[in-house]
């Protein structure tokens, strides 16, 4: 099951932040250590998403291993940012492997991630499909379940809807449809990071300038803690909360 982080805090370089930890998330595409739910490896895409400045952010992402571009390595070594979204993708049996499924997803602002799965997707999530404009579903990103997660999450993002609000109802509305799905998500504008830890595994690490959430511990510094399962967090570089899930 795919693996992502999202960082805010002071600039770092590409490389320093996704391939130089001895844990990096590069490392984690070839040899993850705590996949669930099927899957052994993350060679079915990666993406990067990073703001170079106040403006929207940009994308770099790919139908192939991580490990297997050399572009990306030359790009990171010279690619600074204080807000960072990647992710490594193992796609789920069934699922498309292009590029548009590769997280991170995005419009405008935003830059979105799911680790995870929706238990019988597609027929599962059709009455939650049913109630996006028909534009949003022949545009969908890709077939695949992260793809509609991101439509669904999007709709309540334009309509408004505060951005941890529309986390949690998205994650909430889809766990009662499909009942035993891993849903770890990321959200950031850049400034804010919302995540979930619903049926994998995620960890923290601030410091009293950043804050890194990530599928696993990138090294063995102090200061990683695990989100427990249920949670939702809500981050600046400067501040973390977190709360339980509504039941669903
Ligand atoms: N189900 C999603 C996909 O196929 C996410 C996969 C994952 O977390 N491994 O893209």
């Amino acid at each position: 099951m795919c693996r992502h982080l999202a960082y805010l805090g002071p600039p770092v370089t590409l490389r320093e932040l996704l391939l130089d930890p001895p844990h990096s998330l590069l490392r984690q595409s070839w040899s993850p250590r705590d996949m669930r739910g099927g899957g052994t490896i993350n060679a079915d895409g990666f993406g990067v998403g990073w703001y170079p400045g106040d403006g929207p952010p940009v994308r770099y992402r790919r139908a192939q291993p991580f490990w297997s571009d050399p572009t990306i390595a030359e790009l990171a070594a010279v690619t600074s940012s204080g807000a960072v979204l990647a992710a490594v993708r193992s796609a789920t049996t069934g699922m498309a492997v292009v590029e548009g499924a590769a997280a991170p997803f995005a419009e405008g602002r935003w830059l979105f991630s799911h680790n995870g799965v929706v238990r019988g997707w597609p027929d599962s999530v059709v009455p939650l499909a049913a109630e996006l404009p028909v534009r949003d579903l022949l545009t969908l990103d890709a077939a695949t379940d992260s793809a509609l997660l991101w439509a669904l999450l999007r709709d309540r993002l334009r309509a408004g809807v505060a951005p941890a609000r529309a986390v949690a109802e998205t994650v909430t509305s889809v766990a009662v449809v499909a009942p035993g799905s891993r849903l770890n998500l990321l959200l950031t504008d850049g400034r804010t990071v919302i995540a979930t830890a619903v049926g994998h595994a995620l960890s923290l690490r601030a410091t009293p300038a950043s804050v890194l959430l990530a599928s696993e511990p990138h090294d063995d510094e102090p200061g990683w803690r695990q989100v427990p399962d249920g949670q939702l967090v809500q981050a600046t570089a400067t501040e973390v909360r977190q709360h339980a899930l509504a039941a669903p």
